[in-house]
C-alpha cells in the first residue's frame, strides 16, 4: 500500500452538505430522550455520523448524471438491463433478482432454501442474515477462524472460515439435508470488516461442493475484499480488481448484495444466481410478491442506473486505496492514543474492543453501549454497538442471557463523505475518553425485542 501522505483524494468536491455541532449539555439531553440508543437520535443532532457505512456514500457526478437516464417503465426498463449487464460482467451471474436492499435479498434466499431445524454455515453471519435465518426456525452457525475473534493478533485474513470446523459441520449435517448452503461474508462485517483470502474461498467452496452443498456470498463489501486480496495475498498484486472479483465469484453459486455499501448508492440490493436450477423462477415469484416486478424489484429505474455505475466505480483502485487508507488513518491515530481495536484495521471502519477499553464493566452491563453513549455525549460522534445488545439474546430453552464472543464499538466510515480532518476530530474525542474512562458507567437494558435487538433497544445508565 502507498503511504497516505504521497497522494490525495481521487476526487474533488462539487457540492457540500452543511452540518452543525451542538454542545455537550444539549447532547446529554438528546441521548437521554433517545433511551440511550443512538438509533433514536435525530441525525441533525449528530456532528460526525459513523453509525454506518450503509447508504451513506456520496455519489459521483457520473452516478448523478445516470439518475437522469433512469427508465421508469414498469416492465422491461432499459435501466434494469444496464444493471443486469454489470452483474453478469462482475459477478458472473446470469440471473438477477433486484430488491429494495440487501436484507430483502436475504429474505428471498432464505425463503427458497432454508427449512426449520437446518444449520446455515458461514464465516460469520451479519445481523440481518442471522435474523432471517432464525425467522425460518434455522440456526446460523459461525465458523470463523479463532484468530478472527482475537483483536490482538494481527493477521492479513481474519475473515477466513475455519476449514476443519466447516468440514466437520458438513460431514455431520449435509448427508441428512441439514445444511441448505454455506454463506461466505466478504469482507466479514461482524468482526471488523476483515477480509477473506482467495485461498480460503477456493477451499471452502470446494469443500461445500464435495458435499453437494451450494455456496453463496454475502457480497455487500466485495470490492473492499478484492482490494485486500490484491494488496495482501501472494499472486494478486498485478491483477486488475475486476479480474479478482470475477475469480472470487466464480467459486460461488450466487450472492446477496446490499448495494448500499460497495455499490456507492443510497438504496438498493439484489440476489444474483449463477445457474438456474429452478431457483431463479422461485426467487422471482417471491420478488414479485414482496418487492416488485422482475425488472425493478422495489427500485426506481434511476436507482438501478446509479448502482450499475457504482458497481464499477467501487472497484476502482485509486478509490479503494483512498477509502481503505482513510480507515487505516483513523485506526493508526487511535492506536497511537492507546485505544484497543481489532487489528489490522478492516475495510469499512474501526472496531474498538470495548472489553479491553472498559475492563471494569462486565459484559452484562454493556460496555460497548456505554462507550457509544460517551462518544456521542463528548464529541457528537455516532458509532454503534456490536456486542451484547446486537448479538446477545435470551436462550429460548433456558431463558438465560447468551452473550457473543466480541464486544465492539464500530465506527463505520461513509464512503467519500468525510475528510481526514473529520477523522482527526473523532480521534481527539476518543483520546479524551481514554483519559477519563473511569467516569464511564455501565448500562442496564430496559427493553429489547427478540430479534435484531439493537435497532429498538432502550437503556438506562447505571449509577
Ligand atoms: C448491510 C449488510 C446486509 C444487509 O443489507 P441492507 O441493505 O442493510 O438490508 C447484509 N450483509 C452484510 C454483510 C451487510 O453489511
Amino acid at each position: 500500500m502507498r503511504e497516505r501522505n504521497t497522494y490525495a483524494e481521487p476526487y474533488r468536491i462539487k457540492m457540500v452538505e452543511l452540518i452543525e455541532q451542538r454542545d455537550e449539555a444539549y447532547r446529554k439531553d438528546a441521548i437521554r430522550a433517545a433511551g440511550y440508543n443512538v438509533f433514536n437520535l435525530k441525525a441533525e443532532d449528530v456532528y460526525i455520523d459513523l453509525l454506518t457505512d450503509s447508504g451513506t456514500s456520496a455519489m459521483s457526478d457520473r452516478q448523478w448524471a445516470r439518475v437522469f437516464l433512469g427508465d421508469e417503465s414498469y416492465a422491461g426498463a432499459k435501466s434494469y438491463f444496464s444493471l443486469e449487464n454489470a452483474v453478469r460482467d462482475i459477478f458472473g451471474c446470469k440471473y438477477l433478482v433486484v430488491t429494495h436492499q440487501g436484507r430483502a435479498a436475504e429474505n428471498i434466499l432464505m425463503g427458497i432454501f432454508v427449512k426449520e431445524g437446518q444449520r446455515v454455515l458461514g464465516n460469520m453471519h451479519f445481523d440481518t442474515t442471522e435474523g432471517h435465518i432464525r425467522l425460518r426456525g434455522a440456526e446460523p452457525v459461525n465458523l470463523l477462524r479463532k484468530e478472527g475473534y482475537d483483536t490482538t493478533c494481527e493477521l492479513p485474513f481474519k475473515g477466513d472460515i475455519d476449514l476443519d470446523l466447516l468440514e466437520a459441520e458438513l460431514k455431520a449435517g449435509a448427508p441428512e439435508g441439514k445444511v441448505p448452503f454455506v454463506m461466505m461474508t466478504v469482507t466479514c462485517n461482524s468482526n471488523g470488516g476483515q477480509p477473506v483470502s482467495m485461498e480460503n474461498i477456493r477451499a471452502a467452496s470446494a469443500l461445500a461442493k464435495s458435499y453437494g452443498v451450494p455456496f453463496f456470498f454475502d457480497a455487500a463489501r466485495y470490492a473492499e475484499n478484492c482490494y485486500f486480496i490484491k494488496t495482501r495475498e501472494k499472486g494478486y498484486a498485478d491483477k486488475p480488481l475486476a479480474e479478482i472479483a470475477r475469480e472470487m465469484f466464480s467459486y460461488g453459486d450466487g450472492a446477496t448484495m446490499s448495494c448500499k455499501k460497495d455499490a456507492l448508492v443510497n438504496i438498493g440490493g439484489f440476489l444474483a444466481i449463477k445457474e438456474d436450477s429452478g431457483h431463479y423462477e422461485a426467487a422471482s415469484q417471491k420478488q414479485i410478491q414482496y418487492e416488485g416486478f422482475r425488472t425493478y424489484g422495489g427500485l426506481a429505474g434511476r436507482d438501478m442506473e446509479a448502482i450499475a455505475e457504482g458497481l464499477y466505480e467501487g472497484l476502482c483502485e485509486n478509490y479503494l486505496e483512498d477509502r481503505i487508507g482513510q480507515v487505516k488513518y483513523l485506526s493508526d491515530r487511535l492506536t497511537e492514543a492507546g485505544v484497543p481495536m481489532q487489528l489490522p484495521s478492516g475495510g469499512h471502519g474501526v472496531f474498538i474492543d470495548a472489553k479491553r477499553f472498559l475492563p471494569g464493566i462486565p459484559q452484562e452491563c454493556f460496555p460497548a453501549q456505554a462507550l457509544v453513549v460517551a462518544l456521542y455525549e463528548k464529541g457528537g460522534v455516532r458509532g454503534v454497538e456490536l456486542g451484547g445488545c446486537a448479538f446477545g439474546r435470551k436462550d429460548p430453552a433456558t431463558g438465560e442471557d447468551v452473550f457473543p464472543e466480541m464486544e465492539m464499538v464500530r465506527l463505520a466510515i461513509p464512503r467519500r463523505a468525510y475528510t481526514d480532518r473529520h477523522m482527526d476530530a473523532v480521534a481527539d474525542t476518543m483520546e479524551q475518553l481514554q483519559k477519563d474512562k473511569d467516569s464511564i458507567k455501565g448500562m442496564r437494558l430496559v427493553y429489547a425485542p427478540d430479534i435484531m435487538r439493537h435497532f429498538s433497544a432502550r437503556f438506562e445508565p447505571m449509577v
